[in-house]
């Protein structure tokens, strides 16, 4: 049976060129840095993302940590908003591998205010630890992309301080999408980016870190020290090349799809959806007078071949992607219609 599965964008399947490209891969042995297609891969994310060079990790999670890892010494205090996926999704990863302070500030939407980031800073004083690294995340996990300006002023305030600037730029190219700009004009605003072609942009598995090249040099030493060192990665790599490409031009499409489907499940009975936070591929809603458990309501949908994830804090968040096309919308909106 195929599912029509709004549980995210990572549940995107790799496509027809995808494994071919795959299959045919040119490979050699990454550790020894002699894996062409790998290279050509971290090449073209470095110049996507305006820095001197890429490393590539199997996971988000993993380009984030040695990110941290890589700019800080255990100690040292990194600013974050509070629900950033650092903090919320990475299993406390920071204090595990890199030993360093959270010094979590609350945004509003979640997006950094710059004036609290700045308050946020620590002043030399014997008992303070010392702020090496401030993180931002565009597109947020709550839908929204923050402005650039937002990001601007931030990366001015840690150059002021010395201090350096990572990105969660998971989605990046939704941000750039809907900012109607390149990624590299986003990553501007920082010193290292981490972005996932794991998402929306079908790869099978893997992210990339960019920066300096004394950074990434460093980085990949700390990827080994973690067990990241792979192999024949061009085999994914191949995929990667493929989601930067070409995957990355249509995500817009997932974007019109979410306003579709927001508009459509606005028309049902009790059905309120924030329609606010509806930057990229996101849509959050609620429904009232439910007659069935959340629980109950998502077994329901998957009885009929539509995969959702359960309620969160009461809010429901359907995720277009390019496996949900929009006769697949309209078919869950007659699905969902007949539960209410
Ligand atoms: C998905 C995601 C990551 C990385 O997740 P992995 O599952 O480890 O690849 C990091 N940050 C954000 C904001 C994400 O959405």
């Amino acid at each position: 049976m195929r599912y029509i599965d709004f549980r995210s964008d990572t549940v995107t399947i790799p496509t027809e060129e995808m494994r071919k490209a795959m299959a045919e891969a040119v490979v050699g042995d990454d550790v020894y840095g002699d894996d062409p297609t790998v290279i050509e891969l971290e090449t073209l994310a470095a110049d996507l993302m305006g820095k001197e060079a890429a490393m590539f990790v199997p996971s988000g999670t993993m380009g984030n940590q040695l990110a941290i890892m890589t700019h800080t010494r255990r100690g040292d205090e990194i600013i974050v908003e509070e629900s950033c996926h650092i903090v919320e999704h990475e299993v406390g990863a920071v204090a595990v591998l890199s030993g360093v302070n959270l010094r979590t500030v609350k945004g509003i939407n979640s997006i950094l205010q710059p004036k609290d980031v700045e308050a946020a800073i620590r002043e030399e004083d014997i008992h303070h630890p010392e702020t090496t690294l401030i993180c931002m995340e565009n597109a947020l996990s709550n839908g929204r992309v923050v402005p650039l300006e937002n990001m601007q002023q931030i990366y001015h305030i840690a150059k002021k301080h010395n201090i350096a600037v990572h990105l969660d730029g998971a989605r990046i190219f939704n941000a750039a999408a809907y900012l109607n700009v390149e990624a590299k004009d986003i990553a501007a605003y920082t010193d290292t980016v981490m972005f996932c072609l794991s998402k929306g942009l079908c790869a099978p598995i893997g992210s990339m870190v960019a920066g300096s090249k004394s950074f990434i040099s460093k980085a990949k030493k700390n990827r080994k020290l973690i067990g990241g060192g792979m192999r024949q990665s061009g085999i994914l790599a191949a995929a990667g090349l493929i989601a930067l490409k070409d995957m990355t031009k249509r995500l817009h499409i997932d974007h019109e799809n979410a306003k579709y489907l927001a508009d459509k499940l606005s028309e049902l009975p009790g059905v309120k959806v924030d329609k606010d936070s509806i930057h990229i591929n996101m849509v959050f809603f609620t429904i009232d007078n439910l007659k069935m458990s959340d629980a109950e309501f998502i077994d329901k949908l998957y009885e009929k071949g539509i995969k959702a994830n359960g309620a969160y804090r009461g809010v429901l968040r359907f995720v277009t992607n390019n496996d949900v096309a929009r006769k697949d919308i309209d078919y869950a909106m007659d699905c969902i219609n007949v539960l209410l």
